[in-house]
């Protein structure tokens, strides 16, 4: 498949307006006195077999936006569904058991993501007793042995205890773990940036054979756009609680469209000057999401900015051939005539064209 490739079968996670509003509570009786919009609207979908890659600077969301999905934070609003399941985010614990085995996390700390107490035959067997996979005994730990197999280890690391591998090892028992109840989808949050250069590349190997093996699908977390360029087939971009722009992997990091975008990328290191951007300074700091900003959430740090910013949301709207999706009123056609010069301008600049 190639990295530009959009999900051509229907969808097997659905997500749509996404919310989580935390509440701000003070005084003796805890009246909520505000909202962190931490997630406040994310939709999008995710094909079977496809990587999509979810970027922001830290505090955008991205890490709640996976584990509300999870149901690891309880969502505040919105619409998750796996393949033609019933809402996810309105359903109890006890009946979102059965979906759980379809989507699995892997997390950024391996180490901190497994118990130190246990064996790594039985962190791995734990989740096949859960739901009931393998019987007791021969079999399960046949199945551990064939996981750890399956994520470069050998069976003998079934006795051993975590704090006994290197970080990078650590990483694929977390791998094993999420693979052992044979999930669909795999939401993995920042799962190579915890450890070191060369074994980064392992990791992003390993999980793009199971990929290849599995027709996994993956919500690939991550700050790193150098990691997101190599493995992820359509990337979202998130600033303060919303996708700002979201498309094909590689047209969206080439030609990125939406101002913060093109900052983001600015910002990423290349040996190649031929791919070297001008790099774009943003002023002032991210804003709270208890109060963000009206109209653009990114207008006081837009250098681009104009008439319509301060006092319109821009909605998620398609450009082109329609599978690049960008939030921001540069292109909007209703806005064409009052676009600003310093945008005009950029067009001529192969390193910021529009
Ligand atoms: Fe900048 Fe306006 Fe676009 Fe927001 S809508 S990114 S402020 S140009």
């Amino acid at each position: 498949m190639s990295l530009a490739t959009p999900p051509s079968t229907p969808p097997v996670l659905r997500v749509t307006d996404l919310k989580k509003h935390f509440p701000i509570k003070k005084g003796l009786f805890s009246t909520v006195r505000g909202h962190v919009k931490a997630v406040d609207g994310v939709s999008f979908e995710l094909g079977r077999g496809e990587t999509l890659g979810l970027v922001g600077e830290s505090g955008c969301g991205k890490t709640t936006t996976g584990r509300l999905i999870l149901k690891l934070v309880e969502p505040s609003g919105g619409d998750v569904r796996l393949g033609d399941s019933p809402n996810l985010a309105a359903l109890p614990n006890r009946q979102w058991l059965p979906y759980r085995r379809k989507i699995q996390m892997i997390f950024q700390d391996p180490f901190s993501s497994l118990n130190p107490r246990m064996p790594v035959g039985s962190i791995i067997g734990e989740a096949l007793a859960i739901h009931n996979l393998a019987p007791r005994g021969e079999a399960r730990a046949r199945r551990v042995n064939e996981l750890l197999e399956q994520v470069g280890l050998n069976a003998e690391a079934a006795k051993r205890f975590p704090h006994e591998f290197s970080g990078g090892q650590r990483q694929r028992i977390g791998i094993a773990r999420a693979l052992a109840v044979q999930p669909e989808i795999i939401i993995a949050d920042e799962p190579v940036s915890a450890l070191d250069v060369s074994i980064q590349a392992q990791v992003i190997n390993l999980l793009e054979d199971l990929q290849k093996q599995m027709g996994l699908s993956y919500l690939f977390i991550s700050h790193d756009l150098g990691v997101i360029g190599h493995l992820c087939h359509r990337v979202a971009v998130m600033y303060l609680g919303k996708i700002v722009e979201i498309g094909p992997g590689p047209t969206l990091l080439q030609q990125p469209r939406h101002p913060y975008t093109k900052a983001l990328l600015s910002a990423v290191p290349t040996i190649e000057k031929e791919k070297r951007r001008k790099r774009i300074i943003l002023q002032g700091d991210v804003p709270s999401p208890v109060n963000p900003p009206s109209g653009c959430h990114f207008h006081p740090r837009c250098p681009y900015r104009f008439a319509p910013c301060d006092k319109v949301y821009p909605g998620l709207d398609p450009i082109g051939d329609g599978t690049v999706r960008v939030g921001c009123h540069l292109y909007d056609p209703k806005y064409k005539e009052q676009l600003p010069e310093s945008f005009r301008n950029s067009a001529s600049s192969p390193a910021t064209a529009p």
